[in-house]
Order: structure tokens, then C-alpha cells, then sequence
């Protein structure tokens, strides 16, 4: 474990009894505890079907079978009423996600899984922040994971940390974290060049341009990136995967957790002012009231023609995400390589061809809504 003081902050935060343990990024904080939980090649994982590749990469790396549960176009989430079905005698972990930072019906899960003997990881990448019945996400799960990567509730650059609740698992954990690497030098050089370069050269105006020359050079793997192109090729582990967080991520971590409450505070704001629009318009929206308080980290629309969508965002200078265009994103093909076909999951489907997500961290959300109102007609 690293001793770093990003942890007093997430202390004061989270304010329950935890343990955090910190990676170079997110995927390696959930391969760790599914691997402290013994993960091997006789088990299964369920895992919602609109989801991040990397996470059953990790699965997968442990040579367990990721079995898929579709989710509700209501929550973006696993649909609940679908996971029993799921279950075999071989399952040892249900991974919940909170998608877009919208909570998932923790309690229904977790004593699903209880009944049948099961662990249960949060996937709180998108959820920091976010309370279900009054408890801050991840701290009821036996384990959760968060991501600090770039675009993450708050960032670190690159980075993750794991949560870890059941203390049965600690131990375990512990002693695989011993044999995690440091950060190299280029690593840590890279992420200080991005870090700045991010400062310096990331606006509303230049957004899209940057994030595609990132993309594709760290693809390329020209660049320190989120994910290495073999990452997205097939599910077999990258030879540097396995490191911990280094000193250039903690500080950036502890600088941006001090706007972090603000942030929040912004993102929640501007969700409600997006939902009362939609729903003003009757247009689809996110419905607070829903196992909240959700966290907002993007705001998810449907679209008809996304492209035509995208370009015209695009031009009037609106930031959009494409955070799940595909429900393994960013992967868009041979999705059979993570036992996965799309066809089995009609919903995560029909969401990932029409999804796209809203800025809430803006500060002219009227901006944004005088968008939408003059190209409402793509809006579903
Ligand atoms: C970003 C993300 C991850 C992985 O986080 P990294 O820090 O990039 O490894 C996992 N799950 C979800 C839902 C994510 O959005």
C-alpha cells in the first residue's frame, strides 16, 4: 500500500471505515481485487453489457468467463430483474456499475448476491461522488474501484484506487500490491508532459482536435495513453500493466480534490437543468428521484443521425462525450474475443447506437440548452 495523502482527503470524504490502495490506473485497481478475491479460470464474473473493455480485459487476464446482464434504458445500468437468470454454481462476482454517475439499485444486488454467495465490486469510474440511500458510492459493495483518469470525477491524469470494505480481502490484496511496480521515468515524464499540455492546450474550441491526436497516437502507443492499441485488440494483458500510482499522480490528485465539492456541486446543477428541459420537450431524461443521488459526471441524450449530431456540436463549439457509442467501448468489433455478442443484449444495443452525453462541468449550461433547443429535432 502507498502512503500517500490523497487518502486523508478521500477520508474526510467518503467519511466510513475503508482501506484505498492506489494504481497507475483504474483497470489495475479491478484486476487486483479480483484477484484478491481468487478469481481464476473455474469462475465466472457478471458484468453489465454496456460497460468499458477494459473491465472484462481484466476478467479476462485472470482467465475467468465474463457472463454479460443487459441494462435499463432507465438507468443505464444492469437491469436487475435479469442477473438471477445470470447466476451458476461457477459465479463469484457481480461487478455494478454506476454508469454516467447514475446509481445503480445497490441494495437489491448486494442482497442477491449475498443469498447466492457471491462478491460484489462497484465500478464506481464514473460514480465518485454519488450516494445511495445516504451512503457514499462504493462503501457498501465488499469492494469498489475508481478511475482518476483524465476525464473521471476527478483526475489524476492517468489513475485509480480500490476501495476495499470486506476485511477478509485486505490481506490478500496487500500481498498482491507487493508485487506491483513503480512507475518508470518515462511514465512519470510523460504523464507531467500531458498534464500540462492538457492545462495549456485543452479548450472548448480546440477539444475535439486534441482528444482525436490523443486517441490515435496512444493507440498508436506513440504516447503515454488511457488505453494501449493491444488493449483493445484482444483481451491479453500488456507486459507494464501491473503498476502502482506514482508521486505525479497523487499531487495532481490532492490539487484537483480541492475543487471537487464545487464541482460537484456545478455537475448536479446543471443535470437538473438538462433533465427539466428534456422532460419539458418530452424528450428522454434521467430521473433523479431514481436510487439517487446520482453524480452526474456526464448526462446521457438519444439521438437520431449522431453523426450529423456530432458535427454540428462540433461547430458550435459544444463539447459532447462518446462515452459508450459501443457497449464495450471504445472497442467496436470482434467483440466475440470478449465472449460478448451484441445481439444478446438488445437494449445496451439500441442505447450505444443512439447515446450521447452532455457536458455537465460547464458553466454556460444555457449555452447548451439554446443548442439543443435549435437541433432538438435529433433529440429522442
Ligand atoms: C474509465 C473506466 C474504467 C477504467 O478506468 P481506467 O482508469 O481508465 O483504467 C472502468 N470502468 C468504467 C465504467 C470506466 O468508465
Amino acid at each position: 500500500m502507498q502512503k500517500i495523502s490523497i487518502s486523508s482527503y478521500l477520508e474526510k470524504y467518503l467519511a466510513s471505515n475503508f482501506n484505498t490502495y492506489f494504481y497507475f490506473k483504474g483497470r489495475v485497481a479491478l484486476y487486483s481485487i479480483l484477484k484478491a478475491m481468487g478469481v481464476n479460470s473455474e469462475d465466472e464474473v457478471i458484468l453489465p453489457a454496456l460497460t468499458c473493455v477494459v473491465v472484462p480485459n481484466a476478467i479476462k487476464y485472470l482467465e475467468a468467463k465474463p457472463v454479460y446482464v443487459d441494462i435499463n434504458p432507465s438507468t443505464y445500468n444492469m437491469d436487475c430483474n435479469q442477473i438471477e437468470k445470470k447466476i451458476t454454481c461457477k459465479t463469484k462476482v457481480i461487478i455494478i456499475q454506476n454508469t454516467y454517475g447514475l446509481t445503480s439499485d445497490l441494495d437489491r444486488i448486494i442482497d442477491l448476491a449475498k443469498k447466492h454467495n457471491i462478491y460484489t465490486i462497484e465500478d464506481c469510474c464514473h460514480g465518485f461522488g454519488g450516494t445511495y440511500n445516504g451512503k457514499a458510492n462504493g462503501t457498501k459493495a465488499d469492494a469498489a474501484f475508481f478511475s482518476t483518469q483524465w476525464n473521471k470525477p476527478f483526475s489524476t491524469g492517468l489513475g485509480g484506487f480500490a476501495l476495499i470494505n470486506n476485511e477478509i480481502l485486505k490481506p490478500k490484496l496487500e500481498i498482491f500490491n507487493n508485487t506491483l511496480s513503480e512507475p518508470s521515468l518515462a511514465d512519470k515524464i510523460w504523464l507531467h508532459i500531458l498534464l500540462v499540455a492538457k492545462k495549456y492546450l485543452v479548450n472548448n474550441s480546440t477539444y475535439w482536435m486534441m482528444i482525436r491526436l490523443y486517441r490515435y497516437l496512444s493507440k498508436s502507443n506513440l504516447i503515454l495513453g488511457s488505453s494501449s492499441g493491444e488493449e483493445l485488440e484482444s483481451p491479453k494483458m500488456p507486459k507494464d500493466y501491473l503498476k502502482k500510482m506514482s508521486t505525479v499522480q497523487a499531487r495532481e490528485g490532492i490539487s484537483n480534490l480541492k475543487k471537487f465539492d464545487s464541482l460537484l456541486k456545478l455537475r448536479k446543477k446543471n443535470a437538473l437543468v438538462y433533465s427539466r428541459y428534456l422532460k419539458n420537450i418530452g424528450k428522454t431524461y434521467v430521473d433523479e428521484k431514481l436510487f439517487n443521488n446520482h453524480s452526474f459526471l456526464k448526462y446521457p441524450i438519444l439521438v437520431n443521425d449522431r453523426e450529423s449530431f456530432f458535427i454540428i456540436a462540433e461547430k458550435n463549439r459544444v463539447t459532447l462525450g462518446d462515452w459508450f457509442l459501443s457497449p464495450l467501448h471504445p472497442v467496436r468489433k470482434s467483440f466475440e474475443l470478449w465472449d460478448f455478442n451484441d445481439n444478446d443484449y438488445p437494449v445496451a444495443k439500441e442505447i450505444a447506437s443512439k447515446v450521447l452525453n452532455l457536458p455537465t462541468d460547464c458553466k454556460d449550461v444555457n449555452r447548451i440548452i439554446d443548442f439543443l433547443e435549435n437541433n432538438k429535432e435529433f433529440i429522442l
